[in-house]
């Protein structure tokens, strides 16, 4: 007998008929002899509905509030499956956030989970209960409902599974696992067996839409068994996530190709070439809230340089504009831009113990002439910033240079 937590998003619960389908899939689990605690996410498209809804209000709508709104969604949920599991004759109780008593800090909108009181959800497992809980939301010390971030019932479940030392936790999604890149852009891409919990947090950091991110942090910390699945197949494995030294497979060099066309490239040319320049650029981006990602100085030469760095696309304008201003403080020669790129990713742990992939991965994109802007790297990922219109090509390439279209 083991305890299983299982997560279903937005569009595994999406309509009556599949919460049906889920109530069917977690009954099989019961049937099996395991515990099982399920987490839910609102009905597909429900989340949003709020929000816009909110916005028809007020413009900035009051973070309490929208919380109070949001939350709404998974409480509809965690009900309606309850409903469906004990018409298949199964006892089952619900709870949001706040009755099992998921604490979190006081930041609306992106609250952090402090700690889980599991004594209830225990004393229903153990009268053989499946117990469903709403994803996404807490509740505060003052007793406000808070919510967790956009995706944030990845992290309900992961964080429930820790707190209950459950033996698995099974993301339900619409598609069958983790792949070595978007089938979307790389038909011959393929699902992955297993990832590490580093590779998986490069990959969902790199643009990988499959996990929430903070929830790959949080079970890489406590060691929390993984697997992302198809809510739509009855058989497959997916994608176990795992920490390196538990998972027992050779290691290939490369995991995954990622990319993201969320980016946009700011230059500062002919800057002062003087200690506090960098600081005094990226402070006046950093107030703004505003995201860098990788960042780049040239070596200076006449006493002056050039410093380049990428935020996100959305954020392009506003960045603009206040290099702008801090052109004229610093004395510098000209602000450029450009949003018309995007960054590739290849990821992969067994990059650590290989060298060699770097100038492996540049040679096939310079064999393709794809020009290489930025690049940035770390232990087990090389990232290139490259023009938006090679993605799909160089996504492609790479897969293949790094024999990721033949199964292993
Ligand atoms: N319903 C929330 C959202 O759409 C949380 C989640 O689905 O994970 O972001
Ligand atoms: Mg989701």
């Amino acid at each position: 007998m083991a305890l299983i937590v299982q997560k279903y998003g937005g569009t595994s619960v999406g309509n009556p008929e599949r919460i049906k389908n889920v109530a069917r899939r977690v009954a099989k689990f019961h049937a099996q002899g395991h515990q099982v605690v399920v987490v839910v996410s609102a009905m597909s498209g429900e989340t949003n509905r709020l929000i816009a809804l909110a916005k028809e209000i007020s413009a900035e709508p009051d973070p309490r509030e929208l919380d109070q709104v949001c939350a709404t969604g998974e409480q509809v949920t965690i009900g309606l499956l309850s409903m469906a599991l004990k018409e298949i004759g199964l006892p089952a109780r619900s709870y949001t956030g706040g009755q099992v008593k998921v604490l979190t800090d006081s930041v609306f909108t992106k609250a952090r989970i402090l700690s889980i009181d599991d004594a209830n959800l225990r004393l229903d497992l153990d009268a053989g209960m499946v117990v469903v809980v709403a994803g996404f939301q807490g509740v505060d010390a003052d007793g406000n409902i808070t919510t967790l971030g956009r995706g944030g019932s990845d992290t309900s479940a992961v964080a429930l599974a820790a707190a209950l030392k459950a033996d698995e936790c099974q993301i339900y999604t619409d598609v069958d696992g983790v792949y070595t890149a978007d089938p979307r852009i790389v038909p011959e891409a393929r699902k992955l067996d297993a990832i590490t919990f580093e590779e998986m947090l490069e990959m969902a950091s790199l643009g990988s839409k499959v996990l929430q991110i903070r929830s790959v942090e949080f079970a890489g910390k406590y060691k929390v068994k993984l697997r992302v699945l198809s809510s739509f197949e009855d058989e497959g494995e997916g994608t176990l996530i795992t920490a390196e030294e538990e998972s027992n497979m050779e290691q290939p060099i490369i995991s995954g190709i990622a990319h993201n066309r969320d980016e946009a490239k700011l230059t500062m040319l002919g800057v002062p070439d003087e200690p506090g320049i960098a600081y005094r650029i990226l402070s006046a981006i950093a107030e703004a809230n505003i995201d860098v990602d990788i960042i780049v100085q040239n070596v200076g030469h006449d006493g002056s340089t050039d410093l380049s760095f990428t935020v996100n696309r959305g954020d392009f304008a506003k960045a603009q504009g206040i290099l702008e201003k801090v052109k004229t403080e610093l004395g510098a020669r000209q602000v450029a831009g450009d949003n018309r790129i995007c960054k590739v990713s290849a990821v992969g742990v067994g990059m650590r113990s290989h060298p060699g992939v770097a100038s492996k991965m540049f040679k096939a994109l310079a064999d393709e002439g794809i020009n290489i802007q930025m690049i940035s790297t770390s232990e087990i990922k090389i990232s290139v910033i490259i023009e938006e219109k090679y993605l799909e090509l160089a996504a492609r390439v790479l897969h293949n240079t790094f024999g990721l279209d033949q199964a292993v």
